[in-house]
């Protein structure tokens, strides 16, 4: 589904990704787990066509290293930002209508029905659909940032710590959605700090310090790793 093959990405002289290599294979999820600035961000907007970078990023076989950002969300890229980017003084539902454009775009389903979808996924955004997403929860916020990326109905979709600032029941919650994604097809890359859960709900994970993967391996075998348990998993 994604393959990015030496990817480099500077900020003027510093360099914040060095030969990045990573694959995400269809209908399943990978996560990259690393400590504070080791770039994770970086790479999510550099697979988005958000930031420069140098090296090759494949989308579904084909070379999307010159296709602008607008037309990556066309062809079926979803970005999850840390920010989240909600309207605040919007309505929960007129958020989620806004991320249907790119299907009115296309022609293809009615935002209604995927409407429907969502709020199935997400009972708790349909309770609240009239209220402002400003006054939503931290929880409800990152289902309802996840749910609009959702309205596009991307073939990609990638998740900037969702578990920010979440607590851990909330968090077991959002990932349990994220990985009910998955049996719809949908390929997740999803950028963590929070490794335990995050490996917990991965196919494979990568980890990326200083710039650099340093690990890469399927969830299971990197939870085992003496390094990883030392660095991102401690004890219990
Ligand atoms: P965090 O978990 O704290 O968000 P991260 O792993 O996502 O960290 P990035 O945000 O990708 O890390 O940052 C990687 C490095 O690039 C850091 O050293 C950061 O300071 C630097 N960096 C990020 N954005 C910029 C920018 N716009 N200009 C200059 N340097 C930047």
């Amino acid at each position: 589904m994604l393959e990015v093959q030496q990817l480099q990405v500077s900020y003027g002289k510093v360099q914040a990704l060095h030969q990045i290599d990573l694959k995400l294979e269809r209908g399943s999820i990978a996560t990259v787990i690393g400590p504070n600035g080791a770039g994770k961000s970086t790479l999510l907007n550099a697979v988005m066509g958000i930031l420069p970078s140098r090296g090759a990023i494949r989308y579904r076989g084909r070379s999307i290293e010159r296709t602008s950002l607008e037309q990556r969300v066309m062809d079926g890229i979803g970005l999850v930002p840390e920010t989240r980017e909600l309207f605040s003084t919007m309505s929960v539902e007129d958020n989620l209508l806004l991320g249907s454009f790119r299907r009115v775009r296309l022609g293809e389903a009615q935002p209604r029905d995927q409407l429907a979808t969502v709020f199935e996924m997400f009972p708790r955004l349909k309770e609240r659909r009239a209220q402002m997403a400003g006054t939503l929860s931290g929880g409800e916020r990152q289902m309802l940032a996840i749910g609009r990326a959702l309205m596009a109905k991307p073939d990609l979709l990638m998740l900037d710590e969702p578990s920010l600032g979440l607590a851990p029941r909330i968090v077991k919650e959002i990932l349990q959605i994220v990985s009910e994604l998955r049996k719809t097809g949908l390929s997740v890359l999803l950028i963590e700090q929070n490794a335990r859960a995050a490996l917990q709900v991965a196919d494979y994970g990568y980890v990326l310090e200083l710039g650099q993967m340093s690990m890469n391996g399927p969830s299971a075998q990197l939870s085992g790793d003496p390094q990883v348990v030392q660095a991102y998993l401690g004890f219990g």
